[in-house]
C-alpha cells in the first residue's frame, strides 16, 4: 500500500490526548510538533511527529512526498452542524433585515424558513443536487473533511428523503457526510396552526422510516419561539431516541427555553448555539458528555451581539466546539475559519480553543471522535496544509482562506 509523507511543516498540530472531548486547559492543547512530518498509509495516519522520527521510519523512505516546507498541517475541519440543501439563497431576507424588518415582516413578505420550504419541495433532485456539490466544493477548498448536514427544507416526506438521499449520495465525494434528521424545524405550512399534529406525525411516520432505512445518524429539534416548544421537544428527542438515533438540539438560541438542560436530560451528542445559555445551562453541561457548539456565524450575520458565553462554558468545564451552521437565512458561510476569527475575536476563545474546538470536539459532537479529528496513528488520514507558518495566524488573517491543500482519507482532494 502506498505511503505518503508529509515534510517539513513548520508546525504539526496533532491535537493528540485523551479519548474524550477536550475541556479546560486540555481544549488549550494542541499537540503541537514544530519541524513535524506525517507519514500515512492509505487511508489512515501512521505517524505524527518530530521530522526525525517520522522520516526514520521505515515506510519513510519509499514514500510520495508533500513538500510542506513553511507550513502548519493539522486536522481537516469537522463541520458539525450545517443546514446543507437549501436550495436558493434568501436574499429578500437579507435585504429586508439590513432595511430594519422584523422576522415577522420577513416571513409575511414571503421569506424566512418557510421560503426554503418551497424551494426544496419544488425543486428536481437535479438541481438541488447541484446546489449542494458546489457547497461541498467550496468547503473543500476551505479545509472542511467532515460535514455535518441536516435536512428540516422539506418537512413532508417526498422532500425529506429527497434530501436525505441525496446526502447518502453525495457522501465521499470527497467529503464525509453525517446526516441529520431535523424533522422538527418548524411547523410546515399545512400543519400552521397544529403544531402538535406535526410533531405525533413524525413520531408516528417519519423519525421510525428515517432510522430504519439508515438515512440519519441523528435526530435534531430547534426548541425556541416560533418553532417547537420543550414540550414538543421532548416528545419528538424520546420518540427519536427509541428508534435508535442519537439527539442533536438547536438550544437558547433567542429565547432560553431549558432547551440544553433537557438535551443534557436526554443525553443528546449535543446542544447548538446557546446564545442564551445562563448558570444553570453551563454546570448542566460541564457536567455531561452533551458537547456545546456554538455557531458564531448566526450571531455576526443577523447583525446581534450576543455571542454565546464560550469563556464562560469553557471555564465551568464544558467541551466546546465550534461550526459554520451553514444555511441560507442566518449564517450563509461554508468557512470554519470565518467562525474561528469570529470565536477569537467575538467570544474571546484562544486561537489554540478555536482550532481543537473545530476538529477534535467537532468530531464528538458527531461521535466519530475515534477515527476523526486529530492525527494520531491508525486514524483517518484527514489534513489541511496552511499557508501560514504559526497557527495563531489561522483566525488572524480573517476573511480569506489560508487552505493551501485539503487531504481527505489519504487522498489530496484540493
Ligand atoms: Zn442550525
Amino acid at each position: 500500500m502506498k505511503h505518503i509523507l508529509v515534510r517539513r511543516a513548520s508546525q504539526v498540530l496533532t491535537l493528540r490526548g485523551s479519548a474524550g472531548p477536550r475541556r479546560g486547559a486540555a481544549l488549550r492543547d494542541l499537540g503541537i510538533v514544530e519541524q513535524g512530518a506525517v507519514l500515512i498509509r492509505g487511508d489512515a495516519v501512521v505517524a505524527a511527529g518530530s521530522a526525525r522520527e517520522v522520516e526514520a521510519l521505515s515506510g519513510a523512505r519509499q514514500a510520495d512526498e508533500i513538500d510542506a516546507r513553511g507550513c502548519v498541517v493539522m486536522p481537516g475541519f469537522v463541520d458539525s452542524h450545517t443546514h446543507l440543501a437549501y436550495g436558493t439563497p434568501r436574499l429578500l431576507d437579507y435585504e429586508m433585515r439590513l432595511a430594519g424588518a422584523a422576522y415577522e415582516e420577513i416571513a409575511a413578505a414571503g421569506g424566512g424558513i418557510l421560503s426554503s420550504v418551497r424551494a426544496v419541495r419544488s425543486l428536481p433532485a437535479s438541481a438541488l443536487e447541484a446546489q449542494v456539490r458546489a457547497a461541498l466544493e467550496a468547503m473543500v477548498r476551505h479545509g472542511t473533511t467532515t460535514a455535518e448536514a441536516k435536512s428540516g427544507y422539506g418537512l413532508d416526506e417526498a422532500a425529506e428523503y429527497k434530501t436525505l438521499e441525496l446526502y447518502a449520495r453525495l457522501d465521499g465525494q470527497p467529503l464525509r457526510i453525517v446526516p441529520t434528521y431535523l424533522g422538527a424545524h418548524v411547523p410546515p405550512p399545512e400543519y400552521r396552526d397544529a403544531p402538535d399534529a406535526y410533531i405525533e406525525w413524525t413520531c408516528a411516520h417519519m423519525l421510525p422510516a428515517v432510522s430504519a432505512r439508515k438515512l440519519a445518524r441523528f435526530a435534531d429539534v430547534y426548541c425556541d419561539a416560533g418553532a417547537f416548544s420543550l414540550a414538543q421537544s421532548r416528545q419528538y428527542l424520546e420518540r427519536a431516541r427509541a428508534v435508535g438515533l442519537r439527539l442533536k438540539m438547536h438550544a437558547e438560541q433567542f429565547t432560553r427555553t431549558g432547551a440544553a438542560l433537557l438535551g443534557v436530560e436526554l443525553g443528546a451528542a449535543s446542544v447548538d448555539h446557546l446564545d442564551c445559555a445562563g448558570e444553570q445551562e453551563l454546570r448542566a453541561l460541564a457536567g455531561s458528555q452533551t458537547i456545546a457548539t456554538l455557531l458564531p456565524g448566526a450571531v455576526f450575520h443577523l447583525g446581534l451581539t450576543r455571542y454565546p458565553p464560550a469563556r464562560a462554558l469553557i471555564g465551568a468545564g464544558a467541551a466546546v466546539a465550534l461550526a459554520t451552521d451553514f444555511n441560507p437565512g442566518t449564517s450563509p458561510t461554508y468557512s470554519m475559519q470565518m467562525a474561528l476569527s469570529l470565536a477569537c475575536a467575538q467570544m474571546r476563545m484562544t486561537p489554540a480553543e478555536a482550532i481543537a474546538a473545530a476538529t477534535i470536539n467537532g468530531a464528538h459532537a458527531l461521535g466519530c471522535a475515534d477515527r476523526l479529528g486529530s492525527l494520531e496513528p491508525g486514524k483517518q488520514a484527514d489534513l489541511i496544509v496552511l499557508n501560514v507558518s504559526d497557527y495563531r495566524e489561522l483566525p488572524y488573517y480573517f476573511g480569506g482562506n489560508n487552505v493551501r491543500q485539503t487531504m481527505k482519507g489519504g487522498q489530496i482532494v484540493q
